[in-house]
């Protein structure tokens, strides 16, 4: 939770789109909120309109970014959206920020149900078709050897973490055969307007931003949140990451924006204030860090760091998140050279800090 979101602007105030419903943020820009069953209860969509030739001359009709998970809740808001707002149009193109599940979970069904493209960067499509088929590597069961490794011993936990196999592949049960790729820099066509898309690292593999100059509006996707902060964890497929310095370093790629541009976050409400916002959350991790610092001067497991880093009590499911987040910030100071890593006797990996001598 931010302390500091009174720092922030808010201009739509209390504004939220029920599910089903859209909210105009700007001609021809509509904000769109889908529910979810998790802790983190909603996701926000955006819905563009667009005109595309096909092959059959210019045709008019929408671009939708990211699609909630796929449940029958979300098909049913989404059926609702088809039937009352999109004018009469067709949906066009399919664009997906990153591959987890609430933004790529129905990309199928909306991809088929219009016959259309879904367009992602390489690497976020290639890591959504690994989790989706439940690869060796890259399902559910590569996190116990992972977690254990850091210090998870607790066998109810293992229990409940048993259950969760096969948990990406239940909330995005297919990804498009195909895609449209998409690459930094790229100036993106939707409708009248140019949005250049900025890659970001640390959360996801190749995240996608989207900027439109023309609108002063930035589509963040969960790279830059106004009220939590975005989590950046070492999971068990790349068990060597450093994602709080990739993170921090991808922030910065959003300062040259203007300081006035509106910020359409994937959770919480539309914002102003992006460069206050980053310098918040550059602050978070350096805080963060702090501790963590402070706690290696005897040696410590990610999952010892756990509740020095958070406070709140975590079920099985934040935990996973809360021991990838801890070992991303002990990475950090291990790639810097002020924690040095040891394997212990009984198999757990401890950081500790170098003693300057
Ligand atoms: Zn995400």
């Amino acid at each position: 939770m931010n302390l500091l979101e009174s720092q922030l602007d808010y201009p739509l105030g209390e504004v939220l789109p029920e599910p089903g419903t859209v909210h105009e943020m700007a001609p021809g820009v509509y904000w769109l909120r889908m529910a979810l069953p998790f802790a983190l209860n909603h996701i926000n969509l955006w819905m563009l309109e667009d005109e595309i030739d096909r092959g059959n001359g210019p045709e008019r009709g929408w671009t939708l970014v990211d699609c909630g998970i796929a449940n029958d809740a979300t098909r049913a808001s989404w059926e609702q959206i088809f039937a009352q707002h999109l004018g009469g149009l067709p949906v066009l193109r399919v664009i997906v920020t990153h591959c987890h599940p609430d933004h790529v979970g129905l990309a199928s069904w909306l991809c088929e149900r219009w016959n259309v493209p879904v367009w992602m960067t390489a690497s976020e499509y290639a890591f959504a078709r690994m989790m989706s088929a439940s690869l060796p590597g890259a399902d559910g069961t590569a996190m116990f050897p992972h977690f254990q490794l850091h210090g998870l011993r607790d066998p109810a936990t293992v229990e409940k973490l048993q259950a969760r196999k096969t948990y990406y592949a239940s909330l995005v049960p297919a990804v498009p055969h195909a895609y449209h790729r998409m690459h930094s820099g790229q100036n993106i066509r939707i409708g009248q307007h140019g949005w250049q898309l900025i890659t970001g690292f640390g959360h996801s593999p190749e995240h996608a931003s989207l900027y439109c100059a023309g609108l002063n509006m930035l589509i963040s996707g969960d790279m830059v949140l106004p009220r939590i902060s975005t989590n950046v964890s070492v999971f068990a497929i790349e068990p060597e990451a450093n994602p709080v310095q990739l993170y921090l370093d991808s922030l910065d790629k959003f300062r040259h924006l203007p300081a006035d541009v509106l910020v359409l976050p994937s959770h919480g409400k539309p914002f102003r204030g992006l460069h206050t916002r980053i310098d918040q959350l550059h602050a978070h991790h350096v805080a963060r860090l702090d501790e963590v610092r402070i706690a290696c001067a005897t040696p410590q497991s990610a999952t010892d760091i756990v509740p020095i880093m958070f406070s709140r009590a975590m079920d099985a499911h934040q935990l996973t998140f809360a021991i990838g987040e801890a070992l991303a910030h002990l990475h950090k100071l291990w790639f810097d050279g002020e924690l040095k890593r040891q394997i212990g006797e009984d198999g757990v990996v401890r950081f500790q800090t170098v003693k300057i001598e």
